[in-house]
């Protein structure tokens, strides 16, 4: 992948900071953290009149505003939800939410084949041309509702939702294969637990839970043509 000039030499040390940070706090899956070691997270955000604050904390492990009252996820929060679902080269993975996109980087470089989801028609339209002009084409973009998933496409090997789930839903275990995983934050308060779903038989799940995170509501439908 190639990027302008503009971004590596000023930011790799940045990242390899983050990237340290995100070791420390227990991240190991070398893939991951090779991702987001090459990835321009700075160039995510795009509001111009923030820009000097947000380049600043581009790679300081906090969530920041993407526009459309939403936010690109925390570094720690992306590497934890890659990490556990074992991603490996040409796995089909789902993401809903795509937001500024950096999380289906992340899952490009990893060698997965990327369908996302995003309900905000703002960001979606942004998105889709702020990818390719930053090196990542091979995503398939989608504005839809992630509730529903990708039925055309499915089945998918992982799915990941990026934002906080009221419950998990059926059509997105339907379209995992057998042995897929879905990666969940569920909850309706300020906290969501993050869940991770094992798809055993048809019929059959296997349910992890780990620690609390925050994320943006999962909202039903989609909004703003
Ligand atoms: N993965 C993103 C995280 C963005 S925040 C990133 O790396 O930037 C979560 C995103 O989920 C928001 O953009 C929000 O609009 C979107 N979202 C919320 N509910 C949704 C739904 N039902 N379907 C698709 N996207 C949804």
């Amino acid at each position: 992948m190639e990027f302008n000039e503009e971004n590596d030499y000023l930011f790799k040390g940045k990242r390899k900071r983050l990237v340290e940070q995100l070791k420390e706090k227990g991240i190991v899956n070398t893939d991951v953290l090779n991702a987001m070691l090459k990835i321009p997270r700075h160039r995510f955000f795009d509001d111009k009149t923030s820009r000097p604050a947000l380049l600043d904390h581009a790679y300081s492990d906090k969530a920041l505003k993407i526009g459309a009252g939403q936010t690109i996820s925390h570094p720690f929060t992306v590497a934890f939800q890659t990490e556990k679902l074992n991603i490996v080269k040409g796995d089909k993975v789902l993401e809903i939410g795509t937001g500024c996109g950096y999380q289906t980087a992340v899952l490009l470089e990893m060698g997965a084949k990327v369908f996302s989801i995003e309900r905000q028609k703002e960001l979606f339209d942004k998105t889709k041309v702020f990818l390719p002009s930053i090196g990542y084409r091979g995503a398939k973009l989608i504005y839809g509702d992630g509730y529903k998933g990708l039925p055309q496409f499915a089945p998918f090997n992982k799915i990941i939702v990026t934002a906080a789930a009221p419950h998990i839903p059926d059509d997105l275990l339907a379209q995992l294969t057998i042995g897929g995983l879905l990666i969940i934050p569920l909850g309706e308060g300020e906290e969501q637990i993050m869940n991770l779903i094992v798809k055993k038989s048809a019929t059959e799940f296997e349910k992890h839970t780990f620690g609390k995170f925050k994320f943006v509501p999962m909202l039903q439908h989609k909004s703003g043509q």
